[in-house]
């Protein structure tokens, strides 16, 4: 047992995590796919979003939402003295699984029981944050809440960004009883986060996979990673321009298909990933007029791309976006995000916390990138995952790693409240 184990009743706090967990579980599951959808400012983000209310009113938490409509639930007051944050986000990709996102919330819940059931009695206040539309899976932009609180994606960009029903996010908040108006940076939000630290699935099987290279499922020193930093990763959207007409009549050598287009910019952005070491995804395409019989005059396909380095993900995307242009397609950037390496001196200090467990690099985006990258001291926690399967209802975790995940947490926000900096933290603002 670690010295921040002391004291923690491990059963009530399981006991809490699974209840939880069992609470969240029905809401927005399609029956049909198992998977779930969780798309921000929906009725099912509400219903969440009055979940998480209902969870901080439980515990006597002060419930904050800020100027993108992220929830905080405080533990003593942060105007006075920055505090130690710990969550995630609640929202789902299109038929995501059931771990990202909601994992690092109820394992905040439950650490936050377990650090006042063993009457630890911290030193600057305690948050748990539920971040909204950290997948963008309705208006396209990943980490929407934490891009809006530090600027990073601008107040008029987002509310004017649309869903694939042309409603735009101002409309959504409207039609969610908020005033659009009020959205935008939040400073004061952000001066209250001393360290952050969310916790997440692992999206990969680095822990999964023993050091022999078999898989290893079991090893408790396995069940949990410190993260290291993020990889450079963003998002374009291709226009291949074409014309409409008859699927039947028109010969081969008069047509102006976009689809022709599509098919090499889908190829290419495999082709050159594979040659410069990085990885690029086309997961979804846009189809005008989207019939059988219709010749498609115009396609849309949104790219992925991601890496290591960043020379590496811009050099495949300029390729793919080139072998695009032959095809007259107009290529345009909607997010860029460059390497984030987490804070240092917070990194060392789980660590020191955690000497178990292993270090970890990671492919995708998280609202903790976002504020390492704005300069708030941040971190992450990973727990294994078995299939090494994310943004699918396949993704999973075990009932012992995510108790695992919760007692590292625990660990963690008790060392983060209770025991003050010997030295500032490097920031990496
Ligand atoms: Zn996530």
């Amino acid at each position: 047992m670690r010295p921040a184990e002391r004291g923690v009743d491990v059963t009530t706090t399981f006991e809490s995590f699974d209840r939880m967990w069992a609470e969240l579980e029905p809401i927005g599951r399609a029956p049909e796919t198992g998977g779930y959808r969780r798309h921000a400012w929906t009725r099912t983000d509400h219903d969440l979003r009055e979940w998480f209310a209902a969870q901080c009113a439980a515990r006597g938490l002060d419930l904050v939402e800020d100027r993108a409509g992220n929830q905080w639930g405080w533990w003593g007051d942060p105007d006075t003295t920055p505090g130690v944050v710990i969550g995630s986000h609640l929202d789902s990709v299109p038929d995501g699984g059931a771990f990202d996102g909601p994992l690092g919330v109820v394992s905040a819940l439950a650490a936050l029981d377990a650090l006042r059931a063993a009457g630890v009695e911290p030193a600057v206040p305690v948050g748990v944050v539920s971040f909204v539309d950290e997948e963008g899976a309705r208006f396209g932009i990943a980490c929407a809440g934490s891009r809006i609180i530090t600027g990073a994606l601008h107040a008029d960009r987002a509310r004017a960004l649309t869903d694939g029903d042309g409603v735009s996010m101002a409309e959504a908040w409207r039609r969610a009883g908020r005033d659009p108006r009020t959205l935008g940076p939040d400073e004061e939000a952000l001066r209250r986060v001393g360290h952050f630290v969310e916790l997440h699935v692992e999206q990969g099987k680095a822990l999964a996979v023993a050091p022999d290279g078999g898989d290893d499922l079991t090893d408790p020193t396995r069940a949990v990673a410190i993260g290291t930093d993020i990889w450079p990763h963003g998002r374009w959207r291709i226009d291949l321009p074409g014309e409409a007409n008859h699927a039947g009549t028109t010969r081969m050598a008069d047509r102006h298909d976009a689809m022709l287009g599509l098919a090499t910019v889908v190829q290419s952005a495999r082709s050159y990933a594979v040659a410069l070491g990085c990885v690029a995804t086309v997961g979804k395409v846009d189809v005008v007029p989207g019939g059988v019989n219709a010749i498609p005059s115009h396609v849309t396909a949104w790219l992925d791309a991601r890496g290591e380095r960043e020379e590496a993900v811009r050099a495949a995307v300029d390729a793919v976006a080139e072998e695009a242009g032959r095809f007259g397609a107009i290529t345009a950037e909607e997010s860029w995000t460059p390497t984030t390496t987490f804070d240092t001196g917070l990194v060392d200090r789980l660590h020191g916390i955690l000497p178990d467990a292993p270090l970890l690099g990671t492919g995708a985006g998280h609202d903790a990138g976002i504020l390492a990258t704005h300069g708030v001291p941040s971190g992450m926690l990973f727990v294994r995952n078995p299939t090494g399967v994310s943004h699918s209802p396949s993704e999973s975790a075990s009932v012992a790693d995510c108790h695992h995940g919760v007692m590292a947490l625990t660990a963690v926000v008790t060392d983060l409240c209770t025991v003050q900096d010997a030295e500032p933290t490097g920031g990496n603002g």
